[in-house]
């Protein structure tokens, strides 16, 4: 994944109140903590809050080298400490054709997994289908397939990037 895209990715990003989605996010945050009685490590918020800016994807090294810049220096593994704790907490998710990782901004619990992710600006919206999510269970069943992860990662161009790309 380019480095740079980030920057590239927080143009594709202000067709809407993005400051209400994060202040939605973070309060979800504090709560889910509160909820199951975990303390805030010293690389979670920071890790959120750069999560939070867009809603892109980051890898963990793109993580690692931003919250770097800003300071101290944090190694990978640090990073990805924090993300395992905040994907436990359903606070992001991982997306693995990409690589990478983003922000849940879902209200609720967020149980589907289901993305559209924009190939170009690597821009992720979250879907929540639960007619989707209720074929994929009953044919699981009729398979006798134990599911263990269900995330549905669909690629492709936003409608941003359908109209700039030639
Ligand atoms: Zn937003
Ligand atoms: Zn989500
Ligand atoms: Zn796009």
């Amino acid at each position: 994944m380019d480095r740079d895209n980030s920057f590239k990715r927080e143009q594709t990003s202000h067709s809407h109140q993005h400051n209400d989605c994060i202040s939605k996010a973070k309060t979800r945050f504090l709560e889910r903590l509160r909820e199951r009685g975990k303390a805030i490590g010293t690389n979670d918020e920071p890790v959120l809050n750069l999560l939070l800016s867009n809603h892109g994807i980051f890898s963990a090294y793109d993580i690692a080298e931003k919250i770097s810049e800003s300071g101290k220096r944090v190694r990978p593994i640090q990073i990805y400490r924090s993300l395992e704790k905040l994907i436990n907490l359903g606070l992001v998710h991982r997306l693995s054709t990409m690589n990478g990782y983003i922000a849940c901004f879902e209200d609720g619990e967020c149980a589907t997994g289901q993305f559209f992710i924009c190939t170009e600006c690597e821009s992720v919206k979250e879907i929540d289908s639960q007619l989707l999510d209720r074929e994929i269970l009953g044919s699981a069943q009729e398979n006798n397939f134990s599911i263990a992860s269900k995330n549905i990662e669909v690629l492709g161009l936003c409608g941003h990037c359908q109209h700039t790309s030639n």
